[in-house]
């Protein structure tokens, strides 16, 4: 069995808030709770759940913005999880991020070609012509014009933007990045058209992608697999295609039900997902997904279920899990 390019086994990051006037006590938040998976060279895992599940937090746990409370994470067989200094900013080089806003992660004040050359030049990578060439190209490849690269980030649209915050991304030529809900600011037909950039350049590059989107829909065409979060826990991971055609956890299935299709599937019942999703500072006992579910029983109210290999060798967390 080969490496996996990056490999996180039981990560956990807890926040803990402190009190104040309203509340007393310090409130302890397990954004990511024991999440566990790889990632090959070249592929990309679509990261999936609502709003709050974790899903930034465990991007930036990856990406070491933030720090892991436990557990480890693996790049390319070397352990980062603790990585400072000058190791962690080699291992940077390899691991870029792109945001949901890029209108936020760009320096408004800065040209585009400034923006792009940064990571070149506080990497050392070449001379100033050698990374204004790289720029150069860098912009192209991205869909931007040459004259793109003396605008400031507001002359352009979202989409525009994005593009930039992709060229910046793809500078030093990363192996593997995080994109935290590139489209989701974005109007639908540019959704469309980053997406489709986006899979052009995982295959063109080789890059593997950690794609994270609050809807299932978006991560349709370019993710290989895909896994579920739910109140910082992975409740299903499998291939894209097994898990959006017949999802096994409930919760997947009330997430497909959830996202527009032309043609409906026959027999499909629409299931629609009841509250919101309960606290992660006080998670029902049990599984997390019981209170919404429309399968749960007793032992659901009382065990975690685990992640467990399904008859198509996908990985569920429920103890009724839909036929596959
Ligand atoms: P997602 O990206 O899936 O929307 P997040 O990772 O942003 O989820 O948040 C997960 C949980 O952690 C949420 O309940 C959120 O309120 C909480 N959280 C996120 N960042 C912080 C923080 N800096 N301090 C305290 N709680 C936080
Ligand atoms: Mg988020």
């Amino acid at each position: 069995m080969t490496t996996p390019l990056l490999a996180i086994d039981r990560l956990s990051k807890t926040y803990t808030t402190g009190s104040s006037i309203l509340s007393s006590g310090r409130t302890v938040i397990k954004a990511v709770d024991a999440v566990s998976f790889t990632i090959d060279y070249g592929e990309t895992l679509g990261l999936v759940g609502e709003s709050g599940c974790g899903k930034s937090t465990l991007g930036r746990c990856v990406t070491r913005l933030l720090d892991v409370t436990s557990g480890t994470i693996t790049l390319a067989g070397t352990d980062i999880t603790h990585q400072r200094g000058a190791s962690l900013r080699e291992t940077r080089a390899d691991l870029q991020m792109i945001f949901q806003d890029p209108y936020a992660s760009l320096n408004p004040r800065r040209r585009v070609r400034d923006i792009v050359a940064e990571p070149l030049i506080v990497h050392h990578r070449g001379n100033h012509r050698a990374v204004r060439a790289a720029v150069t190209g860098l912009i192209a490849d991205v869909g931007l014009r040459p004259e793109h690269l003396d605008r400031f980030p507001h002359e352009f649209s979202g989409g525009q933007r994005q593009r930039v915050g992709i060229a910046r991304a793809l500078a030093l030529s990363p192996k593997l990045i995080i994109a935290d809900e590139p489209v989701s600011a974005l109007d639908v037909s540019v959704q469309a058209q980053i997406i489709n950039l986006l899979t052009d350049l995982k295959r063109t590059r080789n890059i593997a992608m950690l794609f994270i989107a609050h809807d299932l829909g978006v991560v349709r065409q370019i993710a290989d697999r895909v896994a579920v979060m739910y109140l910082g826990t992975i409740i299903e991971l499998g291939a894209t295609e097994q898990v959006l055609t017949s999802p096994a956890h409930p919760y997947t299935e009330a997430l497909i039900s959830a996202v527009p299709t032309a043609t409906p599937v026959a027999g499909r019942r629409r299931i629609t997902l009841a509250g919101d999703p309960p606290s992660p500072s006080n998670p029902p006992g049990g599984c997390p997904f019981h209170p919404r579910c429309g399968y749960a029983t007793e032992v659901c109210k009382t065990t975690k279920p685990s992640l467990a290999v399904q008859p198509d060798g996908r990985l569920t967390a429920c103890f009724h899990p839909r036929p596959v």
